[in-house]
């Protein structure tokens, strides 16, 4: 699986998406998330190198992400990519176990940065359950296919997960109550981000 083609797919996705994402997020924040994570990742295809490790890539890619996207939230997604190349290292290929890695360790960095825990209404209630279905579909003997579509499929049941929760961090935690009821617009895009992995590593299986 080429790590250059997930920020491909990753901006194809959040470019398609990025209407219902800013409208998620106009309901308890300021309504520019998706427009954000659009610019962001537009500018990292731009930015692919065209020699190099995965990792690298995914460093150049995290680095433009952060400088390129508005908001909060936006160089926490950059942040977060940054982190995964680093964990790839200079590995040539992307196996399970590199994968695994790379998104555990951008787990740790969202959580770092973010100072958020599960159940508190942001990106990290996709993640976390992401990361954890991943590594035990991994322990299990999964191969990369199956260990991203595991972690996939619990993303979008983590951001699902998301609608009844009080938001406690960011903008949205202003709303207090009011938050509850609806989606974390971070939580959705991320699951579209490992969605992205689980896609393409199904084609390449
Ligand atoms: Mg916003």
């Amino acid at each position: 699986m080429s790590i250059l083609d997930w920020v491909r797919r990753s901006a194809e996705l959040i470019a398609a998406e990025a209407e219902r994402l800013s409208r998620l997020d106009a309901a308890i924040g300021d309504g520019d998330h998706g427009h954000n994570l659009d610019r962001g990742f537009a500018a990292a295809v731009e930015a692919l190198p065209e020699h190099g490790t995965p990792g690298r890539a995914l460093v150049v890619a995290g680095r433009t992400i952060v400088s390129t996207t508005g908001g909060v939230s936006g160089p926490l997604y950059g942040m977060a990519v940054r982190r995964a190349g680093k964990e790839l290292g200079d590995a040539g290929v992307v196996d399970a176990v590199r994968l695994g890695a790379a998104l555990r360790g951008a787990l740790e960095t969202v959580q770092e940065l973010g100072e958020a825990q599960e159940g508190e209404k942001t990106m990290v209630d996709a993640l976390a359950p992401a990361v954890a279905a991943y590594e035990q579909a991994l322990a299990a003997g999964g191969d990369l296919a199956e260990c991203t579509r595991a972690a996939a499929d619990a993303a979008e049941r983590g951001a699902q997960a998301t609608v009844p929760m009080q938001a406690r961090k960011g903008r949205a935690s202003y709303l207090g109550k009011r938050s509850i009821g609806h989606l974390d617009p971070g939580a959705v895009s991320t699951a579209l981000l490992i969605r992205a992995l689980a896609d393409l590593a199904s084609e390449h299986a």
